[in-house]
Order: structure tokens, then sequence, then C-alpha cells
């Protein structure tokens, strides 16, 4: 589980919900919201969130992903993680 904290990082979410009239991408968000609170795998390499998928696949997610929602153009929770996750990190360096 990422070591997070939580007060930041929901402020972060927040903002990101509000910034995008897309109702896709705030399910992404909402649900990149649970997952941050309580996967274990992930991980920030310092470049992308690495998280390892229900369906046991290794996700290297920043602007691009590997998942399936990725390739037919839609919006995925990986990608809205990861954003979150660079979001987060911009406010407490
Ligand atoms: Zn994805």
């Amino acid at each position: 589980m990422m070591n997070l904290n939580q007060t930041t990082m929901r402020e972060v979410i927040q903002e990101a919900f509000d910034k995008t009239n897309n109702l896709r991408w705030q399910m992404a968000i909402t649900r990149a919201a649970q997952e941050l609170d309580s996967n274990p795998f992930m991980h920030y390499d310092g470049h992308a969130l690495v998280i390892l998928s229900e369906s046991n696949e290794i996700y290297s997610a920043n602007g691009t992903c590997q998942c399936k929602a990725f390739a037919h153009g839609k919006p995925c929770w990986h990608r809205a993680a990861a954003r979150l996750v660079t979001r987060y990190n911009a406010r407490c360096n």
C-alpha cells in the first residue's frame, strides 16, 4: 500500500474530480482513490505508477497504460491513479 498523507491525497482527489466533467474519468478517479487506499500492489518508481492488476498483469501507468481500456482509448483508473500520485508528489516536494 502506498504511504500517503490522507488529508493531502483527499484534496488532490477532490481537485482532480472537479477538473473534469467527463463521467468516465470521474469514475476512474473514484476507483483510483479506492485502490490507492487499499491496494498493496502499487508502487511509484519515480516515473510511473506500477500496478499489479486483478488479472495479474503489471501495468506501468503514467500518460499511457497497457490495459484494455487504454487500448480502446478509454479512461482507466491506472492512469487516473498515476496522475493523482504525480500531483500528490508535486505538492509534497
Ligand atoms: Zn490502464
